[in-house]
């Protein structure tokens, strides 16, 4: 057992229930909303992430962790907004998402740089696990990074060493948002382990968009967590592929080396909301229950193996 600190304050790891591993709340940048975004209303906005996500605990999953880090746009205060209004707990992460540079704020500070100073990077986020994230009291409880298909540029290769050295200090999880068309899990590990990370504590995202079924098992070999991560994103996976390599790799034995969940948002300013909607209708948080837990079981997954996917590998992820 261990203690799991959430949006709404800390839970027990036994507690968390059914978890999906990859799911935002908003990616919504704030300097962009308040600039452009004139349309934006809180409250509506708010309650709309309620009512979506209050939806999701009746269909059974408990619990959601937000890898939404800088970058992405992450505003805690919206988050417990929300969280004290459901059920539902919300895990938050800290981090940085980029696919290329650095963020000017760290471009000159650093080891070796014009400002020569420890890692700025790995005190920001240890402070995000350990007394919270600035003075909300929420704690995140897993760090994030990305390898694109760009690959291990030097801003890339800077965020996730201080995430890997973070973990190795202080035991927190990880998820790396990677493309495995590039096979970037592969250089995420081997980084991350670098650096001293236990690579079973980590998520290797975006798994799910692959059928390459021996990268996706040379991962998993190494310890790691597949991310089967992105169902309803049918642009870029269809649903029949995505589901047929869960079921094959639970037939091979790597249940309890997946973890499930949509990438959905209630809200993301990186596209036009009713034209995502036309073009991915399933890239909701309702899909994985509604669509993929059947079609997996008709596949011949078992109801022990979901369980696993669902509730014992996020478990155990923290513990
Ligand atoms: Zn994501």
């Amino acid at each position: 057992m261990a203690t799991v600190h959430t949006a709404a304050g800390p839970v027990d790891s036994a507690e968390l229930g059914k978890v999906l591993v990859h799911e935002h709340v908003f990616i919504v940048g704030e300097e962009f909303r308040q600039n452009y975004q004139d349309d934006w209303d809180e409250d509506a906005k708010v309650a709309e992430a309620v009512h979506d996500l209050a939806e999701l605990k009746e269909l059974g999953i408990d619990t959601i962790l937000d890898p939404t880090v800088l970058g992405l746009g992450r505003y805690i205060p919206r988050i417990q907004r929300i969280a004290e209004q459901i059920d539902l707990n919300i895990v938050v992460a800290t981090g940085l998402y980029t696919y290329n540079d650095i963020p000017f704020q760290f471009h000159y500070a650093g080891p070796g740089l014009l400002f020569d100073v420890p890692e700025p990077l790995v005190d920001l986020f240890t402070k995000d696990l350990t007394e919270g994230i600035a003075d909300t009291g929420v704690r995140a409880a897993f760090l994030k990074c990305a390898i694109e298909e760009q690959g291990l540029t030097p801003g890339v290769e800077r965020v996730m060493r201080a995430v890997g050295q973070t973990s190795a200090q202080t035991g927190a999880p990880i998820t790396v948002h990677t493309n495995p068309h590039t096979q970037s899990g592969l250089v995420a590990q081997k980084v991350l382990a670098e650096e001293g990370a236990d690579l079973t504590k980590v998520v290797i995202g975006h798994s799910g968009d692959s059928v390459d079924l021996d990268y996706l098992m040379k991962i998993a070999d190494a310890g790691s967590i597949l991310g089967m991560d992105r169902f309803g994103l049918d642009l870029l996976l269809p649903f029949e592929d995505r589901v047929n390599t869960v079921a094959e790799l639970c037939k091979r034995g790597y249940a309890d080396r997946m973890a499930l969940a949509h990438d959905a948002s209630c809200f993301i300013d990186w596209f036009d909301h009713e034209a995502k909607k036309q073009a991915l209708p399933k890239w909701n948080y309702r899909h994985i229950s509604d669509d993929v837990l059947p079609a997996l079981r008709e596949r011949g997954v078992s109801d022990a193996d979901i369980t696993t996917m669902l509730v014992d590998v996020p478990r155990r992820y923290f513990e």
